[in-house]
């Protein structure tokens, strides 16, 4: 455990608005002028503070919530981008080149495995998939021409909790960088503190928590970050995923509410899964003790926070899946759609959806069935009513 206080962090930011509003004003601008054209050339040269050039470069909002997530990761500095996806190849394309390879749990989002297994190929990029729960495994896969390990810091779908400090160590002895998703554990867990060097996340799920936009961003040190943004080199810059600024501006304010809502996404899903787990169902969630990495998580974790706002039950097959989400929607208990962190419980089957990218075989090698439902647990205010109607379903599968 460590002292680090990621809320407290967001709190003491202020930013006033043009005319002292509570809010900072939006600019609504695509480009900015100079009153000195030598200026505009120092721009182009090095980033300068308070002064920008063009909204794909920066803008001052994607500065004031890049800012913000840098402090509640407790990272030097931090990117916005258009979405979380943006964020991961982003950071992986600036990090590496051909020939270069990267080490990877072997339990991450779909997304981002089919662009290391299909897309980074193409580049003369490889990726060696591993069990990151085994540093041994993780040790044997690292080569010299290794240049980043890469996991999720809970796993996307089956919540693997990763051994952050385990994988920093690994990280600096073969002298590469560790990148860590953090999506699934926002204010819960805090990687840069626990040794990662980049920390990424899809700001579309709890960070936002309303499900009405797509965004991510990269934190790290000031170097990594400005080199995102370098005219002649930079990924961010040269690829172009920029945030608008008006969703920067209310991905900022649904921030300031962040800490309340991962408590109650975590103590809704604790009290859910718990009581299907004593029912008998097969349940998985990093807050049930039989969970594999319970204890590691209470090493890990930021405590107030609890033990995260997923859990999955397994229908043993994909029809029964299938059968619990429709019945679960019909009676209102969420909505029967990917994506997660939302305030209303959101449900997939991971199998056939979100990671249909990793092949068969791989998916049973990790225990990925299809008859797994995940659930995003939403802010209800009455979990055990919730539960009960999930009870409900349940006994009419
Ligand atoms: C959703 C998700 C992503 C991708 O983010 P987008 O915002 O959809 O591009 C990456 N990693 C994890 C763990 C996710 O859940």
């Amino acid at each position: 455990m460590n002292n680090f206080k990621p809320a407290d962090q967001i709190q003491d930011l202020q930013y006033f608005g043009e005319f002292g509003g509570v809010n900072p004003s939006i600019t609504d601008s695509s480009t900015f002028t100079f009153l000195q054209a030598g200026k505009m050339e120092e721009v182009f040269e090095k980033e300068i503070e308070g002064c920008y050039l063009y909204s794909r470069h920066w803008n001052p909002m994607n500065r004031y919530l890049s800012q913000a997530i840098a402090k509640m990761e407790g990272t030097e500095n931090a990117s916005v981008t258009g979405s979380g996806m943006a964020a991961i190849t982003n950071a992986i394309l600036q990090i590496c080149s051909a020939g270069d390879e990267i080490v990877s749990s072997r339990t991450i989002y779909g997304g981002t495995y089919a662009f290391f297994k299909n897309f980074l190929p193409r580049f003369g990029i490889k990726t060696t998939f591993v069990d990151s729960t085994n540093m041994d495994k993780v040790k044997a896969a690292i080569t010299n021409k290794t240049k980043v390990i890469y996991c999720e810091s809970i796993s996307n779908p089956m919540l693997e909790v990763a051994d952050l400090p385990n994988l920093a160590k690994i990280a600096k002895q073969f002298n590469c960088k560790l990148v860590v998703d953090n999506t699934f554990s926002p204010l819960m867990i805090s990687p840069s503190i626990l040794g990662a060097d980049v920390v990424v996340h899809s700001m579309t799920k709890f960070i936002n928590g309303s499900s009405d936009c797509v965004a991510g961003v990269v934190c790290g040190k000031k170097d990594f970050i400005d080199s995102l943004s370098d005219v002649n080199n930079g990924a961010s810059m040269l690829l172009g995923p920029v945030l608008d600024s008006f969703r920067s501006a209310s991905i900022l304010k649904n921030l300031r509410t962040l800490h309340v809502r991962m408590k109650q996404h975590s103590s809704n899903a604790l009290h859910i899964a718990t009581k299907l787990s004593e029912d008998g169902h097969k349940v998985i969630y990093p807050g049930l003790p039989k969970h594999p990495q319970h204890q590691l998580l209470k090493t890990l974790w930021n405590e107030e926070y609890g033990f995260g706002g997923l859990f999955l039950i397994d229908m043993k097959t994909k029809e029964r899946a299938n059968h619990l989400m429709e019945l679960m929607q019909e009676s209102n208990v969420g909505y029967l759609a990917v994506s997660l962190g939302s305030y209303k419980t959101l449900f997939s089957a991971p199998g056939g959806s979100t990671s249909s990218e990793i092949p068969e075989e791989e998916r049973k090698e990790i225990g990925l069935s299809e008859g797994l439902v995940r659930i995003s647990m939403g802010l209800d205010n009455n979990p055990e009513r919730t539960y009960q109607m999930i009870k409900k379903c349940l006994s009419l599968v």
